[in-house]
Parts: C-alpha cells; structure tokens; sequence
C-alpha cells in the first residue's frame, strides 16, 4: 500500500481569530464535561472500581478534572491475561497491517484537535501554544511509527548462497507494560503505547496519576480506530500498589518507562530479577530527566542565545525533561547576555494556561514544595535576579525564577530541577564550558551558541548528550526531525520518533531455508 510521504503536522497559527474562537469553544466544552468517572479498560470492557482517584486542575486547584478508577493487582491479573490472549492474533498481522491503526488514529486526534488541546490545559495546565505543540507531537508519533513500522516487513537484506533461502524477520517481544509521566500526558502516552503495539506486541498501560483523563480520551481514540479488545489495557493505579507488581510478574516480558531517574532505576532493578517460570530475560527502555544546559560563546549572537536560553528554561514551566535550567556563559559577554536574559525574563506573563500566559502552573503541590526548597538553595549558591516567590493559593505558580553567579560545583547546576529555575555560570573559555555543561550525571539535550566553527566541531565530539542544538534551543525536538533520547542517567540510549526505538519492541528470527 502506497503511503504519503511523513510531514511533522503544522502547529496551530493563534493569531487567526477562528482559530482562537475554536479553541474558546472547546475550552468550554471541556470544563462542561469536567469531574466525570472514568473506568480501567481491560479486554476491551470497562471496569469499575471502588477506589478512585481525582486528578485536580493545577492552576485552580480545587477545580476536579475527573476521579479515575484504581487498578488492584487482580486487575493487572487480569489484564496481563488479556493482553496475553490478544497478543496471539495481533502478533500475526503484517507490520503494515497494524500500521493502518495508527494512521486512522492520527486522523481522529487530528479531528479532535482543539479539544485534545483543551483536556490538556485544563489537566496538565499548559498554555495553547505548548499544548498545541504536544497535540502535533501525539500525532507526529503515529504518522512516524506506523512509517518506519511497514519498513520492518521487508526483515533485513541477507547474503544469498545458492540453494538456501535465508530471511530475516522481526517479532514482536509479547506483552508489555508502558508507564508514562504527567508532562506529556497525550504525546508520550501516545509514542510509547503506539510504538510497542505497531511493532506486535499487547500492553498494559499506566499512566501517571496526574494526568490520567488526557490518557483515558487517548483510549477513546485507539478505541475508535479499531485497535482490537485487549491489545491495549488501562490500568491506572498507584505505583505503590501495581507498579513492581506488574513489571515484576512473570509474564510481564518488557516494560517502556517514561519518568524520573529514580522510579527508571527501581524499575530496572526489579524487571531484571528473574522469578521462577521467567522464560525471558526482560527488556527495559527507559527515558529519564535531565540537568540540560546551554554553553554560549563570546562569538554568539547575544540576543538570539537570550531568546533561546529563556525559551528552553520556561517553556511549560521547565517541566520538560529537555529543560535547559542552566546556561554557561563566556565571562567577556556575561554581564551584557545575563541582562538580555534578565529582561527577557521580566516579560513573561505567570497566570492560567486557559489565557494562554506565558508561564502557567508546575503540576501539584510536591511539585511546588520541592522546587521551593531548590530556589532557596538557590540563594545560598548565587545572586537571584528574578522571581523567586511562588504562590499556591489558588493553582501552583512559581514565576520565572534566575540565579546569576551560581558555581560549576552548586546543586542547582547539577539537579534536575523540574521547574521555573534558571541558573547562570560564567566560564572563562567555550572549553572549561564544556566541562561545565558534562559535569552532571545525565546526558540529555544540550546547546552551543557560537559563530566560531571550530567550536561547533569540538562540541559534536565534547558535549555528552543524546540532543545536541547548535545556535538553537534545546528544547521541542521534532519526530523524525531530531529523534529523542538521552543517555547515562537520562535513559537507556533509543530515540523515539524513528526506526531506532522501534527496534526495542522487536527481536529477530532468521530463518534458513534449503532447497
Ligand atoms: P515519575 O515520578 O518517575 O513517574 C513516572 C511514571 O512512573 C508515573 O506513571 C508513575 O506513576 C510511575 N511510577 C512511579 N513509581 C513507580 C514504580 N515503583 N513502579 C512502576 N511505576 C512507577 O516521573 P514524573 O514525575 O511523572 O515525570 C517527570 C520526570 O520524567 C522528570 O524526571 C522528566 O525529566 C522525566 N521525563 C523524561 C522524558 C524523556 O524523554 N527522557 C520525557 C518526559 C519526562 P504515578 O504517577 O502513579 O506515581
């Protein structure tokens, strides 16, 4: 079957005023339909549940969004069964075969645009603009993964040898359990749950307590695409209860994680103890947080390296695992790019993402709390310039907060932060920069502002991470443009967005055949 060429969907123009009037009405048709129930969904039937929990509007934080029901470990049973049977039909389809769902899925989240956009703001309180460029993302991911998927039929070419017929085919692993973060409620739900069952297999998916009704209308749409009872199951629930439970059990054969360095690594841990019965050896992708930053150059074109380091510290709040929260500046520019920054900064409107401000909410009260406590470390380690004093009466505002003069060494240049925090450095070279930005124990995106093409060189080979923005900021890579995935503690090393992540979900068969 011919297949268009892929094309990243375009982001949304707000300056046209049909555009803002569409996104208005869903805006209100969404809080209409705010505090409903959702079920888990396992064999395709709904399933109810005695325990709920409610997920909470972060900028109005008595406002429900909707009370999820709670997986119990029989539900997971219950579910890993399911999936287990389902997994016997779905694993004989061609790749293109399943590939189909994906496109048809990517079709009604492109009809539902707008209101996707709105479930997102109201529950992972973004503003339109990142919203909207999660919206493309989602979308990105199913046009991308069901493309590289119809390449995975064609198996490998193989050296021919007269009267043997050699192939190379890829399998799908079985069943699997896809645990996701709050920050990218639908894309990362949507890349992760849509890259494992393209490529055969059948899951289980958690989403994160957070954000759980933005996972659950991802579930209405793959049901609408057809994705057959059991190939997919819901299984929200607390981690405490269900989380080693499902990525320790026996049938359980890889678990996709999306999350923090710390649940990465207990996950890694119990998925790799074998259990009695395991025939397998269990495989993990895990895509963690970052300490992500950017390096400028005295040769840099100050106001753009200004722009760049204020976009990928605030964007959403710094809640992106590609967060740039420190910048690394030349002491010969730092006063003048540390102003630029500074007014830039000041600029930045702190309120609801459902006015579209440019800084909304961090995600809940711990949130808040733990970012807090940094930005009054914060003020034990450098000068703060800008912000610094959040707001939780209403919904979890934190402004835009800089510390200037912070120490290669400081906690807040080596800890992800995961919030509106910026740090500044001064270095005496693009060298000791680059020493600098390594100096953490992840390896996610990273940035050089420079004219000077010897540096450009120097840090392809220096800069120690999995993304890496010259003259760019290091945040919004795009699917199939800048495939995504850091490594050391930033995760297991894959991309998402292209053929390379595909291949954790698969193992091959070569298969010989004399005549
Ligand atoms: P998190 O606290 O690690 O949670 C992630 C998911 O893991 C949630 O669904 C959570 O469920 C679940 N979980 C927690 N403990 C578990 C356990 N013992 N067993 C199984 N599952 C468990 O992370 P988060 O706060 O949602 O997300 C923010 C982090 O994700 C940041 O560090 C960020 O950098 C990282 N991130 C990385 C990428 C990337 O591509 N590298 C992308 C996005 C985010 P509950 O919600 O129910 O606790």
């Amino acid at each position: 079957m011919p297949v268009a060429p892929f094309k990243n969907d375009a982001p949304t123009d707000w300056s046209n005023i049909e555009n803002q009037e569409e996104l208005k009405k869903s805006l209100e048709f969404v809080k209409s339909e705010l505090g409903k129930e959702y079920p888990l969904i396992i064999a395709g039937k709904e399933v109810s549940t005695e325990k709920k929990l409610a997920s909470y509007n972060p900028a109005s934080h008595k406002e429900v969004i909707g009370y999820m029901h709670q997986a119990s470990q029989d539900d997971v049973e219950h579910a890993i069964t399911a999936a287990r049977t389902a997994f016997e039909d779905w694993s004989s389809l061609t790749f293109q075969e399943r590939a189909l769902y994906l496109f048809k899925a990517a079709k009604i989240m492109k009809r539902r645009k707008s209101e996707l956009i709105a479930w997102q703001i109201y529950e992972a309180g973004k503003n339109w603009t990142e919203a909207d460029g999660e919206m493309n993302e989602a979308i990105d991911f199913l046009e991308m993964y069901g493309r590289k998927a119809i390449e995975l039929d064609e198996g490998q070419k193989l050296v021919s040898l007269p009267g043997i017929e050699n192939r190379f085919e890829y399998k799908p692993l079985g069943v699997g359990v896809i645990i996701t973060p709050w920050n990218f409620p639908l894309a990362i739900v949507t890349g992760m749950t849509g890259s494992a069952i393209v490529t055969g297999n059948a899951v289980l998916l958690k989403p994160a307590s957070l954000t759980p009704v933005v996972a659950a209308k991802f579930m209405e749409i793959m049901d609408e695409a057809g994705v057959p009872d059991g190939v997919i199951n819901f299984v929200p629930g607390s981690s405490g209860e269900i989380g080693d439970y499902m990525v320790g059990h026996r049938d359980t054969n890889f678990v996709s994680f999306t999350g923090s360095k710390e649940v990465g690594l207990q996950i890694d841990e119990v998925a790799h103890t074998r259990i009695p019965g395991q025939r397998w050896i269990k495989r993990v992708v895990a895509e963690m947080g970052g300490k992500n930053g950017v390096v400028v150059d005295e040769s840099a074109d100050l106001d753009a390296a200004a722009k760049g380091i204020v976009t990928s510290a605030f964007g959403y709040q710094g809640q992106k695992c590609s967060a740039g929260s420190r910048a690394i500046i030349h002491e010969n520019i730092y006063d003048e790019l540390v102003d630029k920054i500074v007014e830039q900064t000041k600029n930045l409107q702190v309120g609801s993402g459902t006015e579209n401000n440019a800084v909304g909410p961090v995600i809940d009260d711990s949130a808040f709390n733990k970012i807090t406590e940094y930005i009054e470390i914060g003020k034990e380690e450098g000068e703060l310039v800008v912000g610094g004093e959040g707001d939780a009466s209403e919904g979890y505002f934190i402004p835009p907060t800089i510390f200037k003069d912070v120490s290669p060494g400081a906690r807040i240049m080596k800890e992800e932060i995961f919030g509106p925090v910026l740090a500044l450095c001064k270095v005496a070279n693009v060298e000791e920069g680059f020493e600098v930005y390594n100096d953490t124990e992840f390896g996610l995106t990273g940035a050089l502002y420079t004219n000077n093409r010897e540096q450009i060189r120097a840090a392809r080979q220096k800069m120690d991470c999995g993304n890496l923005f010259i003259n760019g900021k290091c945040t919004g890579a795009l699917v199939g443009v800048q495939p995504f995935g850091g490594y050391y503690m930033s995760g297991t090393g894959s991309k998402t967005g292209n053929l390379d992540y595909l291949l954790s979900f698969v193992h091959a068969k070569t298969i010989a055949e004399n005549f």
